[in-house]
């Protein structure tokens, strides 16, 4: 497995890609767990060469979010690609992919309750997902159905800047009591984590009503419950906040993902 750091490292590595190979992108924030080992996994199975990104992506965190907390452990993840068969990390600075100057951001103009609880945020992920599209210059990019409004506004950007790369989605990973798996599950003490057991119970029952009532039964505080439609399927969706951390997870309502 090669780590590299710069786009013109990235740059000979892809060079050295043989027409008619197929390249899988796997872009994460690092932190891996289950979700990100079964985008691995679907990568591998599928592609010829694997290219997993690992970069915290300072322009999707809002002043008051926890990018400064945000867990960091390159050697963990580094093992853990290795052990998946990753063929390349690209591992930039942030300097790398926001040098002196930057000026250009990319605004997917669709509306979701994720974007507007989050002002900035899918700029930030829209604009840092079409740069890495142009870096690596991938056949098929591997998303979570975990991060569903992420999904729609990717989808939308592919479609309207004409990008040529296929989107694949994943199924949501769920450890076995029913809570998605997410980097951010550390910073829930026992006692939180069975609260916010209360988020797919939710979303189980399929209804914004049954689920707004559920959550609130559970004394949790919650940002949204929404449903919004996903490329013909609709998504229910809920963010809510335990203590200082928030939590999103979704399950599509029909013929969807899950
Ligand atoms: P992150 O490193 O948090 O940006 O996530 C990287 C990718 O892993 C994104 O496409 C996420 O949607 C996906 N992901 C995160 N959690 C899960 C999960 N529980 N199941 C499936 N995919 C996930």
């Amino acid at each position: 497995m090669k780590v590299v750091r710069t786009i013109a490292e990235l740059g000979a590595e892809r060079a050295q890609v043989t027409d008619g190979c197929k390249v899988g992108l796997v872009p994460t924030m690092g932190a891996f767990h289950a979700g990100h080992v079964a985008l691995f996994r679907a990568a591998r199975a599928e592609c010829d060469v694997v290219v997993a990104s690992l970069f915290v992506n300072p322009a999707q965190f809002g002043a008051n979010d926890d990018l400064a907390r945000y867990p960091r452990n390159e050697q963990r993840d580094l093992q853990i690609a290795m052990e998946e068969d990753v063929d390349v990390v690209f591992a930039p600075s942030r300097e790398e992919m926001y040098p002196d100057g930057f000026a250009t951001w990319v605004h997917v103009d669709i509306a979701g309750a994720e974007g507007e609880a989050r002002p900035g945020h899918f700029r930030g992920v829209a604009t840092v997902c079409l740069k890495l599209f142009n870096i690596v210059r991938p056949h098929v990019a591997y998303f979570g159905q975990k991060d569903a409004q992420q999904v729609a506004v990717l989808r939308r950007l592919l479609h309207d800047l004409n990008v040529g790369v296929e989107l694949r989605i994943l199924p949501t990973v769920r450890d076995a009591d029913g809570l998605a798996v997410s980097s951010r599950n550390i910073y829930l003490s026992a006692r939180d984590r069975e609260r916010a057991l209360a988020l797919p119970r939710a979303l189980d029952t399929r209804d914004v009503e049954r689920a707004r009532a559920v959550l609130a039964n559970a004394g949790l505080d919650t940002d949204y419950v929404e449903v919004f439609d996903d490329n013909g399927t609709r998504v229910l969706a809920a963010a809510v906040r335990i203590g200082s951390t928030r939590l999103i997870d979704n399950v599509p309502l029909e013929g969807g993902n899950e």
